[in-house]
């Protein structure tokens, strides 16, 4: 029997902004001390309030602009509750069913949306089994762009994020270095007989450059396929990649997943995208995309 491989990809990019997401410390990716660009608002103290980053905003409708998305009329923000020593409020502030941008594509590859959220605390965990964290990270504007689970293969799906990348940089919305974590790619692989409905998926976290993403996604292809051939059974899990050995590593399974109480954040105003001045027209701020420049150099100098 043939099998064929599915993936789904969920990108995120720390957007270059002058601020943070919902506080005015500073965004600044080359601060090496830590806890610097902190405030009571972005370590979460009781009685502070978050105002809305209309730069990362505007990164993010750009983005969708120039993937040919639906943007959004209206817009909200949710609290995602979970407790973790790098999310200082006890709730990431993120989108969940009013996205800022829905639909689109790139490379061929269909998009299932785009939405805006603060990242986290940045941890560092020591051979002493004590860990620090450093809250510069803590807040910044973070969009994640989800995709359609119709790529097909590892190559397809480095291409993809590749051309993202590129996106990203000629749009000035974000460094986008992969090793420095500023994108981060976490790629959703299926296997199923060909002809037949979409094989239960794994979910892989931490690939920090598209060599990994290619080797992980590869790996995991075959993996699935043996344990498939051999009449086995995949199960729902989230896995991490192991660059010293090359292979995928089981990291937590769907029975431990978080509940993550979704509801609207009542501390942000709704977002009311078409009654902003600085959100209109936003087709005529793009400048001359990848794709378009391809196109120009080939038919003007073949
Ligand atoms: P979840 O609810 O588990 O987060 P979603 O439906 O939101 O799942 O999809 C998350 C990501 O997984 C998306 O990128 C999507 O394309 C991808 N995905 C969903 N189902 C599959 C599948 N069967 N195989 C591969 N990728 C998938
Ligand atoms: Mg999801």
């Amino acid at each position: 029997m043939e099998y064929l491989a599915t993936i789904g990809l969920e990108i995120h990019a720390e957007l270059a902004t002058r601020t943070k997401m919902f506080c005015r410390s500073l965004n600044d990716p080359d601060e090496k001390r830590p806890n610097v660009n902190i405030c009571p608002v972005c370590m979460g103290h009781p009685g502070t309030l978050p105002v809305i980053n209309k730069e990362a905003v505007k990164h993010v409708l750009r983005v969708g602009t120039a993937l040919g998305s639906q943007i959004a009329d209206f817009s909200e923000f949710d609290r995602k509750n979970y407790f973790y020593p790098d999310i200082p409020k006890g709730y990431q502030i993120s989108q969940y069913k009013y996205p800022l941008v829905s639909r689109g594509s790139l490379n061929g590859v269909a998009i299932t949306r785009v939405h805006l959220e603060e990242d986290t605390a940045r941890s560092t965990h020591d051979n002493t089994g004590k860990s620090l964290i450093d809250f510069n990270r803590a807040g910044l504007p973070l969009m994640e762009l989800v995709t359609e689970p119709v790529i097909k293969s590892a190559e397809e799906a480095v291409a993809f994020a590749r051309e993202l990348r590129l996106l990203f940089r000629y749009l000035k919305a974000s460094l986008a270095n992969l090793e420095k974590g500023e994108m981060r790619v976490e790629a959703n692989v299926s296997v199923a007989p060909a002809n037949s409905k979409l094989g239960i998926k794994v979910e892989i976290k931490n690939l920090n450059s598209f060599k990994a993403v290619e080797s992980a996604i590869q790996y995991e292809i075959k993996r699935q396929t043996e344990v498939l051939k051999s009449g086995g059974v995949i199960i729902q899990e989230t896995r991490g990649w192991n660059e010293n050995i090359s292979q995928t590593f089981s990291q937590r399974s769907k029975e431990e997943a978080n509940d993550y109480r979704y509801f609207p954040e009542p501390d942000l105003p709704k977002l009311k995208i078409s009654e902003v001045e600085e959100f209109r027209n936003l087709a005529s701020t793009l400048p001359e995309l990848p794709w378009q420049k391809r196109e120009r150099l080939l038919t003007n100098y073949d």
